[in-house]
């Protein structure tokens, strides 16, 4: 199965559209063409340290309009999660000022006291007094979750620790186990599904990282697309177990791509 059978991109964002504050010069007219192949753009990203919100404003520094139902982030995935699995239940929730916004807003109990659920996000304002807090309540029974099992977060000044190394921490304190709710897990891959409206054949994964958007695909039965502008390359992607279906060195080959494609069928697309 080609490309052609393809009607939305689920696009990761740091290192597949841009790298920390810049805009690959070849993502617009990536878009662009998508839109011209009547191919659907979605975004989604693990960093739980921010919220849709955050990323929204973000894309339009950069110039790029992106309608608000389709910024999808990990955050939001736990939070229904929580809803429908835990509602009655009271959260301690480690994290950014989003994150806990987040969670606010979504009605859930949020407290800092006693609580039956811990969750871990991408906290990088975290404590000692948190972690300590933390592990206290896990060892008390708490429910230990993750919003996303990243190791770590790349930056323009290298790589932080991201929320899977928060986890780590409290795991080799309590023995407890974290569940991480991002890519690429099946609660994602259910929440992708539901808020784009595609099905499993018709839906392709595009992202840098291999054991998360790649393996977001091949774990969940949807073309996953490699791009190598970002944390993995060739090397890495051969010497991995997680193979992806397609790799591009960046958008821009699959620009090229799809206008193949698509110039073969043009009564197609023609208006
Ligand atoms: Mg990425």
């Amino acid at each position: 199965m080609g490309l052609e059978s393809i009607r939305c991109f689920v696009l990761d964002m740091d290192g597949t559209i841009y790298l920390g504050n810049k805009l690959f010069d070849y993502t617009k007219e990536f878009l662009h063409t998508a839109e011209k192949c009547g191919i659907d753009i979605w975004y989604y990203t693990n960093n739980s340290s921010k919220n849709a919100k955050f990323y929204i404003s973000k894309l339009k520094k950069m110039g790029i309009e992106c309608e608000e139902h389709k910024m999808l982030i990990s955050n939001q995935v736990i939070i229904k999660h929580l809803l429908k699995e835990h509602s009655d239940s009271r959260v301690y929730v480690v994290g950014t000022e989003y994150l806990v916004n987040d969670f606010i807003e979504a009605g859930i109990r949020v407290t800092d006291t006693d609580c039956d659920i811990v969750v871990m996000g991408f906290d990088t304002t975290l404590t000692y007094e948190k972690l300590v807090k933390s592990c206290d309540f896990v060892r008390n029974g708490a429910i230990l979750y993750g919003v996303n099992m990243d190791y770590n977060c790349p930056t323009e000044t290298g790589f932080i620790p991201d929320c899977g190394s928060i986890c780590q921490l409290v795991y080799a304190s309590t023995g407890v186990k974290t569940e991480f709710f991002g890519k690429p897990s099946s609660h994602t891959a259910d929440f992708i599904l539901e808020k784009t409206g595609y099905d499993k054949d018709s839906l392709a994964i595009i992202g840098d990282r291999l054991y998360t958007d790649i393996a977001l695909g091949t774990n969940n039965g949807f073309t996953s697309i490699l791009v190598l502008s970002g944390e993995s390359s060739h090397e890495d992607m051969e010497k991995s177990e997680t193979k992806p279906d397609f790799v591009f060195g960046s958008l821009k080959e699959i620009s090229k791509n799809l206008k193949k494609i698509y110039n073969l069928h043009e009564t197609a697309t023609s208006e």
